[in-house]
């Protein structure tokens, strides 16, 4: 499996984490094998729950079993995990083993057209993640407006979905991706990521229907 599907974290009816696809030592120099499994083992699989508890909580609320004012709180919780796990699962889809890679193709097109070349695309996403203010992600989207392709940077999980923008690429910048290689370096782990990125999930992603964020499941 090179890639992660959206589809692999939800199965029998509950938000599930999805296994990575290598083994926890397989992304050096970029991670540590104790990073990758703290962040997935622990962190992942807490979003996990709490999707899963919020999405519970909601379902108590429509049944009548729970105040509604539990529904506020729900839906507040729901959206913080649910993002968070749908964020981490295209994390560990994106990135490679394998060091070096470059996007080409209509990727590589649409990545000229909106940036210029791919080293104004990762000026912009190197800056976008170091900049980005205590906890959160830079995400290359596609744009579904426009058609192209933009970098966005998002405080928390939930602060990325913004409508009808479809992420191709997520960097987590918070510290627990990084602090225990990295620890107040930042920008070194974000150039580290930069020649880990498994281009060829990305593509997948961008060059999948519009209407369906599965990118590998057709
Ligand atoms: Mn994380």
């Amino acid at each position: 499996m090179d890639t992660l599907c959206l589809c692999n974290g939800y199965a029998d009816g509950r938000y599930v984490l999805p296994p990575l696809p290598y083994d926890v030592a397989a992304l050096e120099p970029l991670l540590d094998a104790e990073t990758v499994l703290l962040h997935h083992t622990r962190h992942h699989a807490a979003y996990v729950d709490g999707a899963n508890a919020a999405a519970a909580m909601m379902r108590q609320v429509a049944l009548g079993e729970l105040p509604e004012k539990a529904a506020s709180v729900a839906a507040e919780h729901l959206a913080f995990h649910l993002a968070g796990h749908m964020l981490h699962t295209l994390y560990w889809g994106n990135l490679c083993p394998t060091p070096g890679q470059q996007p080409c193709g209509s990727l590589a097109d649409a990545i000229n057209t909106a940036f210029g070349s791919y080293d104004g695309f990762s000026r912009v996403f190197r800056a976008a993640a170091a900049g980005v203010q205590g906890s959160g992600w830079a995400i290359l989207a596609k744009d579904a407006m426009s058609h192209r392709l933009v970098v966005l940077a998002a405080h928390r999980h939930q602060d990325a979905l913004l409508p009808r923008m479809r992420p191709l690429l997520v960097c987590d910048v918070w510290e627990h991706a990084y602090y225990l290689r990295y620890h107040n370096n930042r920008a070194g782990y974000i150039d580290a990521f930069m020649n880990q990125i498994c281009w060829h999930s990305v593509a997948k992603r961008f060059n999948h229907n519009e209407e369906n964020n599965h990118a590998c499941c057709k």
